[in-house]
């Protein structure tokens, strides 16, 4: 049987597919407790459900509409950005994806050719690198600084194309504004695109997000930012994304997306203008805080490993070299022994890390999730 050799050079994505083992072995009548990703444990904002409902009940007609997303869903897109973001867009600018991951996809597929070079900071979100293997580009991955400087930025190579994650994916950091305008000094003088994912833009617990787009020339210089409902709003299985793209780049997203699944689906448009128009979602940030706090006071006299404060984020990312640089090995076993699932640093970048997802399940799941861990690295550190 033939698999196409783009496929073959690929592999699965590694969030996904942790999460399906997890899945399989729950299906299984396993008692898994997942940290591998962050499925928030909030149900939708009221304001979507209603909107969902009231389409439902008065059967409204679903027609498929324009590949980018209704007229009215792009309008309202557009207030969101003006409103939240200080961006003016016009609705053409605007195509409404399944997640974010559609709309980065399509986004790398639409600026580059093979061959091409994208540079990532590192640790990264594993969808990065995995949508560029797919595309046939090649990742340049180098060490996110603590803090972003023209310094650091002259001693990364050239890329065509460079990945922005603000807020960040797994650490927390929230760019500041002069970190911001320094990478953009910076591609500005290298010539690079720029995608610029602000997935996380509401969770932050107190410094400012600023949207890179605001501060340059986004259509001249080829800037795409990324939006999720599904950290923001606690949705992501409801699949809703949108791309704002200078014009070109918006159609040529357009051209990609048609045949593959048209719009998204009419009743997530409904949703998508609901949740969009709902702003940060204070009772959630204030509850991620809360449980943040309570595991890293639970972790501060663990030898083995160091976690620091994340500004933002449904993440805590754990430094355990001082137990083990094999992080994959680390993850299986703690999966097998105490049937907790995490995400291996090795998975993003940096090995000898590990990501923990904390928002999923109750607060008792939580705590006895990392319960075992701790247990598990303890009993791996008396042997050593
Ligand atoms: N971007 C980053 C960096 C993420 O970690 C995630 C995962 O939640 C997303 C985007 C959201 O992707 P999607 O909208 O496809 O669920």
């Amino acid at each position: 049987m033939k698999i196409s050799h783009r496929i073959a050079a690929s592999r699965p994505l590694a969030t996904t597919a942790m999460h399906g083992r997890v899945e399989a072995f729950r299906n299984e009548g396993m008692g898994i407790i997942d940290f591998s990703i962050a499925i928030s444990h909030f149900p939708p904002p009221a304001p979507v459900l209603d909107a969902v409902t009231a389409a439902v009940q008065e059967e409204r007609t679903m027609p498929y509409t324009g590949v980018a997303g209704a007229l009215d869903v792009r309008r309202s897109l557009c207030t969101k950005l003006q409103r939240e973001n200080g961006i003016d867009a016009k609705a053409g600018e605007i195509i409404v994806t399944n997640g974010a991951k559609q709309a980065l996809y399509e986004a790398l597929y639409a600026m580059t050719d093979p061959g091409d070079s994208v540079l990532i900071f590192k640790p990264h979100w594993p969808a990065y690198v995995t949508t560029c293997q797919l595309l046939g580009l090649t990742p340049v991955l180098v060490d996110l600084p603590d803090q972003v400087t023209p310094a650091t930025l002259g001693a990364c190579p050239r890329a065509d194309l460079v990945i922005i994650n603000n807020p960040h994916n797994p650490t927390g950091k929230v760019y500041t504004k002069q970190e911001l305008e320094a990478i953009r000094d910076w591609v500005e003088a290298n010539g690079s695109q720029v995608i610029v994912d602000e997935s996380y833009e509401h969770l932050s617990f107190g410094p400012a997000h600023t949207s890179f787009a605001t501060l340059c020339d986004w259509r001249a210089l080829g800037v795409v930012t990324i939006f999720s409902a599904s950290q923001s709003y606690a949705m992501m299985g409801w699949r809703l994304g949108f791309a704002l793209a200078p014009l070109e780049i918006a159609e040529a997203m357009q051209t990609l997306q048609g045949p593959i699944t048209a719009a998204a689906s009419h009743l997530a448009q409904v949703a998508t203008v609901a949740a969009f128009d709902c702003g940060p979602q204070q009772h959630m940030i204030d509850e991620y805080r809360e449980r943040r706090d309570t595991v890293l006071r639970h972790v501060r006299e663990v030898p083995w490993i160091e976690m620091k404060c994340p500004d933002s984020g449904p993440y805590l990312w754990g430094d355990v070299r001082a137990l083990t640089h094999d992080t994959e090995a680390f993850a299986e076993a703690l999966l097998a022994e105490e049937g907790v699932a995490i995400m291996p640093g090795d998975a993003l970048g940096v090995p000898g890390f590990i990501r923990i997802g904390y928002i999923c399940d109750d607060t008792w799941t939580l705590m006895e999730g990392v319960r075992r861990l701790v247990a598990f690295g303890d009993r791996m550190a008396a042997r050593r």
